[in-house]
């Protein structure tokens, strides 16, 4: 059984660049949404030895009448978990050390990256993700749709999610403001530590 994780702190806590309501109906009912429609898929199968890791990884690793639902679900909770994560209050606020080597290695400077994933959140169509991965040809930005992770391209390191109940509230149908606020809550200590691992 997976579980809904304890938001490590306040849902006020990132205003004014993602408001306390917003941050709460996401945790509360939509990740809770993933999580809870993720055990009722896996009850089908109580003898299931795959992490979900694996699962996301490769899919077929899911018995076929669950891997839709484990997908969306499974995606769900495991892509909320990590941007709770990164978002958490504090830490640095630009990459620093190897991680700053690695994104200049990669993309030529802080801001080039900056400017390709601020283009993947944006253009991403519909509901998705824009993401940070590191991949064994260095880093690397992409997006995905739905709840799909990216976990077959590689690992995630830093996720924003750009579903419309991600902003909606506060943001309306202006995606490209939140995506520049977004900026300004990342814990680049937190991505950091998952670089390293
Ligand atoms: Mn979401």
């Amino acid at each position: 059984m997976y579980k809904l994780p304890k938001m490590p702190y306040a849902y006020n806590a990132l205003e004014p660049a993602i408001d306390a309501k917003t941050m709460e109906i996401h945790h509360t009912k939509h990740h809770n949404a993933y999580v809870n429609n993720l055990n009722q898929a896996l009850q089908k199968h109580p003898n299931l030895k795959v992490s979900l890791n694996e699962m996301l990884t490769d899919l077929t690793t899911v018995p076929e009448d669950i891997r839709t639902a484990v997908r969306n679900n499974g995606g769900g909770h495991y892509n909320h978990s990590l941007f709770w994560e990164i978002l958490t209050p504090g830490g640095a606020k630009e990459p620093k050390g190897e991680l700053l080597k690695a994104i200049e290695d990669s993309f030529g400077s802080y801001q080039e990256f900056k400017t390709q994933f601020e283009t993947a959140a944006k253009t991403r169509f519909g509901s998705g993700w824009a993401w940070l991965l590191q991949t064994k040809d260095g880093l690397k930005v992409t997006s995905t749709a739905n709840q799909d992770t990216p976990l077959n391209e590689g690992k995630p390191i830093l996720a924003l999610d750009v579903w419309e109940h991600a902003y909606y509230l506060n943001y309306q149908n202006r995606r490209p403001d939140y995506v520049e606020a977004f900026f300004s809550v990342i814990n680049w200590d937190v991505v950091l530590e998952k670089f390293k691992q």
